[in-house]
């Protein structure tokens, strides 16, 4: 039997009042009560099972949150109407005026751009690290450190963080280790090896449509409490309420999620092979010289693969634009930011994603101008996706 919690998934039974077997979507705001000291008591958070608000929760989204809980292996999670929302949420709740962060450099350029720019209004110090080396990130802990971000698989370099190490360090000074698992759900369950917060984009490859943003954070019951709380909760008090029906468009997505992960990686992997085959820098944590491909492998559910992410390296800005637009007329795929959709989709990340990153720190993180980083698709046939390519490259 798989017993792993990303399959764990499959054996959950969610079905609405009707047996419908899509739980109903409830569009309303607001919930009625027949007795006035039971409203009393959900305020309190006493009264289970009882629902008040939906910016506090709402049936659809507690389907969809109670599925990605399974998936993690967490005891909660939370949704919320974007990835950045679920992010600056969970740092928020941890970190108050005075606090410092370990963050890893290369991450989300909106996460970077939250970390760097934005949280000094609340006097919230940031160090950021190479999260791969261990003693820069012991030496960067100090008194009033409050947590260690990363993610699994960093944005745009694919480097891969070993949770269960880190995990280890943050536990040593007794603070948190949260990690943005966006580019790998099912591939890794990084809350299953010590991280205490989980935080997606869902718009990315749980969703995997493209028709909306959408973030989750999973992690204890106390801590998805702590932020739905209706005095001080971060995610209730600044509001970034997910739309019931859009729940349950993803829930319904979730469910096919493992297929997707399976072709994503298979697809990419092709890929990567053939474009080191072909002599072009590549970067795919499924190459066995990839520097974090046993790290990964020591964490990863293998059924799934090394994920639908890869980059090659085109030496300068303009060459990478010149061959994503001749990839984008030869139907490759679409040139344009995100990730994780059933199309391939390619951007230069230094002047999109990443170009929240100041230049002088995209060089010294390694990241190079004409980096182009590419979400594989779904594509049936990939072997002629390839030949397309490649007649792209030939034609520079
Ligand atoms: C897209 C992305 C985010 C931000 O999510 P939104 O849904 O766009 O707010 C955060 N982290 C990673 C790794 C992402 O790729």
């Amino acid at each position: 039997m798989k017993n792993d919690p990303s399959t764990r998934i499959f054996d959950l039974l969610q079905f609405g009042e009707y047996g419908d077997v899509n739980p109903s979507v409830c569009d309303s705001a607001t919930f009625t009560f027949m007795q006035a000291k039971t409203m009393l008591e959900t305020f309190q958070g006493e009264a289970e099972g009882c629902f008040l608000y939906s910016r506090h929760w709402n049936p659809s989204n507690k389907y969809l949150a109670d599925a990605l809980a399974v998936m993690e292996g967490t005891e909660s999670a939370w949704v919320t109407a974007s990835g950045m929302a679920a992010i600056t949420c969970a740092i928020l709740q941890i970190c108050s005026s005075g606090d410092h962060i370990v963050s890893s450099q290369t991450i989300y350029g909106g996460s970077f751009a939250f970390l760097f720019n934005y949280v000094k209004k609340f006097n919230i110090g940031v160090t950021f690290v190479d999260i791969t080396n261990h003693e820069e990130v012991r030496n960067a802990i100090g008194p009033n450190t409050k947590m260690i971000y990363t993610e699994t698989m960093t944005n745009p370099l694919l480097q891969i963080s070993d949770i269960p190490a880190l995990a280890a360090i943050a536990h040593e000074r007794d603070i948190k280790l949260v990690v943005d698992n966006t580019f790998t759900p099912m591939i890794v369950a990084p809350y299953q090896h010590g991280a205490d917060v989980v935080v997606y984009s869902m718009t990315k490859f749980i969703n995997g449509k493209n028709d909306c943003v959408a973030g989750a954070i999973c992690a204890s019951k106390d801590f998805i409490d702590s932020l739905s709380n209706v005095n001080d909760g971060t995610a209730m008090l600044l509001g970034p309420a997910l739309d019931p029906l859009r729940s349950s468009g993803i829930l319904k997505n979730l469910h096919t999620l493992h297929i997707r992960m399976k072709q994503h990686s298979k697809n990419a992997d092709y890929l990567a092979r053939k474009f080191r085959e072909y002599n072009i820098k590549i970067n795919y944590p499924g190459l066995e010289d990839h520097r974090g491909h046993e790290t990964l492998k020591r964490m990863m559910n293998p059924e799934f693969g090394f994920g639908g992410l890869i980059t090659i390296d085109m030496g300068t800005a303009e060459r990478a634009a010149r061959l994503m637009e001749k990839m984008e007329h030869a139907g490759v795929g679409y040139l344009a930011v995100s990730l994780g959709y059933f199309k391939t989709l390619f951007s230069n990340s230094g002047k999109s994603t990443s170009s929240e990153v100041p230049e002088e720190i995209q060089r010294d993180m390694g990241l190079s101008d004409g980096l182009v980083r590419f979400s594989v698709g779904l594509d049936h046939d990939i072997e002629t996706t390839w030949i397309k390519i490649k007649q792209c490259i030939d034609q520079m």
